[in-house]
């Protein structure tokens, strides 16, 4: 089709978008793992919800597996846990296996890790807002002995929620929920239980947020919006739902390109793209390239806030103290 007869295409690209400070870590930390001790490194779970950057660590070397009783006993090579964190339960298991564990947990689930696991020591029963069956749901409840969590998943359940100590009771949330409805959940848990003990700091992380507040700005502008994420990524689901609400007449959550429904895309003059915290850029040029060869596309960023946030690899990763003999203690 020659230029001239493409129609025209507004594109807006949301700003932040993309990768987080907790995705490049973990990805990172694979990388460098495989870097420093060679192929295998053994990845407990996806490293973070992406199929393609899955498929590029499993081309360099990483064996992905959801249990550590799929890794052979006798290895030596790096044990890595997801960015989403695990349940108390697997370091365990992989110190008495003897592996080499190395956590890339986002460090922003480790701190609700570390609010649930204090709540717990003051006597207080922990309400954890998120959505069951999340491995980061599974990794936070699993911080502390059964029963000690209650999970709460929509408002309808924090209405008829019934704690064992209504004075004794805190909350935590997973981290890339939903703002609105965590705020409509908590209100009504605050409303219900005023002695709830809040977190200092919100518990859905800035990139989370950050995310959906750029969404929020541009979806009530464009005719079709397209979140770059997995269909297992949360806080890429929350992107897709955040544009809907806002009155966006089509919004779609796509990993590849070759997803795209191009019939739902007919008659659009304007887009939206973002792409959720575990997706590469080069996954956004892949899809805005599509629209270029079927639209005269102009591309706008529409810049929200400016990102800074950098977190160190995992202590046995690092170049100034890395042990390269395998089977040092675990972080
Ligand atoms: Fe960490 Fe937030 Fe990224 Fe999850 S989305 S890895 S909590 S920064």
């Amino acid at each position: 089709m020659s230029a001239a007869a493409k129609p025209p295409l507004r594109v807006l690209l949301c700003a932040p978008r993309g990768f987080c400070a907790g995705v490049v870590r973990a990805i990172d930390a694979v990388e460098r793992a495989l870097e420093i001790y060679g192929p295998p490194v053994y990845v407990r779970h996806e490293i973070v919800h992406n199929k393609y950057v899955v498929e590029g660590l499993k081309a360099k070397g990483a064996i992905f597996v959801e249990e550590l009783s799929e890794i052979p006993a006798t290895t030596t090579a790096p044990v890595i846990f997801s960015a989403h964190g695990v349940p108390k339960s697997v370091p365990a298991e992989a110190a008495a296996l003897n592996f080499f564990a190395i956590d890339a947990t986002c460090p922003l689930v480790t701190k609700v890790h570390r609010e649930a696991t204090l709540h717990n020591k003051r006597g207080r029963e922990v309400v954890l807002i998120g959505h069951a069956g999340h491995p980061e749901v599974i990794g936070t409840m699993g911080q502390l002995p059964s029963g000690a969590v209650a999970l709460v998943e929509t408002a309808e359940q924090a209405r008829v929620f019934t704690p064992r100590d209504p004075a004794s009771l805190a909350y935590t949330t997973q981290t890339t929920l939903s703002i609105d409805d965590t705020a409509e959940i908590v209100a009504i848990l605050q409303q219900r239980f005023p002695a709830m003990v809040s977190p200092h700091k919100e518990d859905i992380c800035y990139a989370t947020t950050n995310r959906q507040e750029a969404v929020k700005k541009v979806a009530g502008e464009v005719d079709a919006m397209i979140v770059v994420g997995a269909p297992n990524s949360s806080n890429s689901q929350r992107l897709r739902e955040a544009a809907e609400r806002q009155g966006c007449g089509l919004s779609v959550l796509l990993q590849r390109a070759s997803e795209i429904d191009w019939e739902k895309f007919g008659a659009i003059s304007t887009l939206a793209v973002t792409a959720g915290a575990s997706a590469p850029e080069v996954l956004v040029e892949e899809i805005i390239d599509a629209f270029a060869e079927r639209y005269a596309v102009k591309v706008e960023t529409v810049h929200t806030v400016q990102e800074d946030v950098f977190f160190p690899l995992p202590r046995q990763l690092r170049p100034d103290i890395a042990d390269t003999s395998a089977n040092s203690a675990a972080e």
